[in-house]
C-alpha cells in the first residue's frame, strides 16, 4: 500500500468522509483545518504533544506478553498494547491532549465535547482542567442515568454536564447537540470530537494524535520478538483506538489487521453496533459520509452493545476505505463472548479490561488456538475496566 495517502483535499477517504455541515460551520471548519495543517508542520507543536504524553499521560504504554493467557489457549502468543495504563485509563486522552493544544493555539478559552459512556467527557474535562479552559460536556439523559460515576468525575474536574433529551438520549443525540452548540458559539469555543468521525479535518486529526499507539507498538514488537506481529487487532466503535494502531501498520504487509465491531445480541436482528460487518449502506451523519446503520428509509437505527463505548451506528470514514480496500478485515464479536473474555483476562493475567477492549481480547481468544505457537497476535487493550464493574456485576447477577 505505498500509495496510501488519505484523506484527499476534500477530506475524502475514497467514498467516505468529506464535509457535510451547515453553512455556519463551513468557515469554522476551514479555519480549523488551516490551523491544524500549520500545527502539523510545526515541530514545536509535536514536541509539546510528546512532552505531555510522556509526563502527564505516562507514555509510552508498554507492550505486554500475556503468557499465561497464551499458554491457556495453547496457540499464538498474545501481546497486549497497554492503553489501559494511560492517565484516565484509556486511549482517549491521546486525542484530547492533542486537541487541547490546538484549542490553546487558536486562543480558545472554552471547549465542548460529546460523550456516551462518559470516557471522552472525562478525558476532555481532564485536559480542560490541565490547560485552564472552561469545559461543557453534552451527554444523553439516558447515559447520564447509566453512567453516574463518570458524570460526577467530570464535575469534580470542573466541567459542566448538559443533559440531552432528544432522540434516544444517547451518544448520537449528544453529538448532534454539541454540533448545534458549536454553531452558536463558534467564536470562543473549540469542539473536541472523541473519535475518528465528524467532518473534515477531524478524522485525519484524531487519527494523527492516536497514531502514537501504532508507532510505539512497531518499535516495541521489534524489540520484543524481532519482527512485527502476524495479526494486530482492535475494537471499533467510532474507530479511533483501532486507527491509532492500524495506520502505522498499513504498509507492514506481514501484519494482518482485524477490526472488531460490537456484535451485541447477534447480527441477524438490529441489536448490535456493527455497521461494516452487518453490511450497512453509505449514509451521512454528524458531518461525514460513511457506512451507517439505517432502515430502508434512511432513518438511523438504534444500536445495542454491552459496551457503551462501541454503541455507535456509524464508523469513521478511514475504516470504510480500509474495508473497501481489503486491508483491514472487520468482524463482529457479541456481548457474551466479550464478557467471557473480560473474565478470562481478569483471571489469567490480573488485568481488568474495559468491555470495549474485551471485544478485541475475545477475537484473540477465539483465534489464537487456531494459530501456531510461534505466531503472534497484538491486541490493543484500549482501556481499563474499572468503569464497567457495575455493568458486569449486574449481568452476572451480583449486587454491589
Ligand atoms: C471510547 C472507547 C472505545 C471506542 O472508541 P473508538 O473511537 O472506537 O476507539 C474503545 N475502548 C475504550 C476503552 C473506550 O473508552
Amino acid at each position: 500500500m505505498e500509495n496510501y495517502h488519505y484523506p484527499d483535499d476534500q477530506g475524502f477517504f475514497g467514498q467516505h468522509g468529506g464535509l457535510f455541515v451547515s453553512e455556519t460551520l463551513m468557515a469554522a471548519l476551514a479555519e480549523l483545518k488551516k490551523v491544524y495543517y500549520e500545527a502539523k508542520a510545526d515541530p514545536a507543536f509535536w514536541a509539546q504533544f510528546q512532552y505531555d504524553l510522556k509526563h502527564y499521560v505516562g507514555r509510552p504504554s508498554p507492550v505486554y506478553h500475556a503468557k499465561r493467557l497464551s499458554d491457556h489457549l495453547g496457540g499464538a502468543q498474545i501481546y497486549l498494547k497497554r492503553e489501559d495504563l494511560n492517565h484516565t485509563g484509556a486511549h482517549k486522552v491521546n486525542n484530547t491532549i492533542g486537541q487541547a493544544l490546538l484549542a490553546q493555539r487558536m486562543g480558545k478559552k472554552r471547549v465542548i465535547a460529546e460523550t456516551g459512556a462518559g470516557q471522552h467527557g472525562v478525558a476532555s474535562a481532564t485536559v480542560a482542567a490541565r490547560f485552564g479552559m472552561a469545559c461543557t460536556v453534552f451527554m444523553g439523559t439516558e447515559d447520564i442515568k447509566r453512567q453516574a460515576p463518570n458524570v460526577y468525575r467530570m464535575k469534580l474536574l470542573g466541567a459542566e454536564v448538559v443533559g440531552v433529551e432528544s432522540g434516544s438520549k444517547t451518544l448520537k443525540d449528544a453529538m448532534n447537540e454539541a454540533l448545534r452548540e458549536w454553531v452558536a458559539r463558534v467564536d470562543d469555543t473549540y469542539y473536541i470530537i472523541g473519535t475518528v468521525a465528524g467532518p473534515m479535518p477531524y478524522p485525519e486529526m484524531v487519527r494523527d494524535f492516536q497514531c502514537v499507539i501504532g508507532e510505539e507498538a512497531r518499535m516495541q514488537m521489534q524489540e520484543a520478538i524481532g519482527r512485527q506481529p502476524d495479526v494486530a487487532v482492535a475494537c471499533v466503535g467510532g474507530g479511533s483506538n483501532a486507527i491509532g494502531l492500524f495506520h502505522p501498520y498499513i504498509d507492514v504487509p506481514e501484519t494482518r489487521l482485524v477490526g472488531v465491531e460490537a456484535g451485541g445480541l447477534g447480527l441477524n436482528g438490529q441489536q448490535h453496533a456493527a455497521p461494516i460487518s452487518s453490511g450497512s449502506q453509505l449514509g451521512v451523519l454528524h458531518g461525514f459520509r460513511g457506512y451507517l446503520m439505517q432502515d430502508d428509509h434512511g432513518q438511523v437505527l438504534a444500536t445495542h452493545s454491552v459496551s457503551a463505548g462501541l454503541d455507535y451506528p456509524g464508523v469513521g470514514p478511514e475504516h470504510g476505505l480500509l474495508h473497501d480496500l481489503g486491508r483491514v478485515q472487520y468482524e463482529a464479536i457479541g456481548d457474551e463472548a466479550a464478557l467471557e473474555a473480560f473474565h478470562l483476562l481478569c483471571l489469567q493475567e490480573g488485568i481488568i479490561p474495559a468491555l470495549e477492549s474485551s471485544h478485541a481480547v475475545a477475537w484473540a481468544v477465539a483465534n489464537a488456538p487456531k494459530m501456531a505457537k510461534n505466531e503472534t497476535i497484538l491486541v490493543n487493550l484500549s482501556g481499563r475496566g474499572d468503569k464497567d464493574i457495575n455493568t458486569v456485576a449486574r449481568l452476572d447477577g451480583v449486587s454491589l
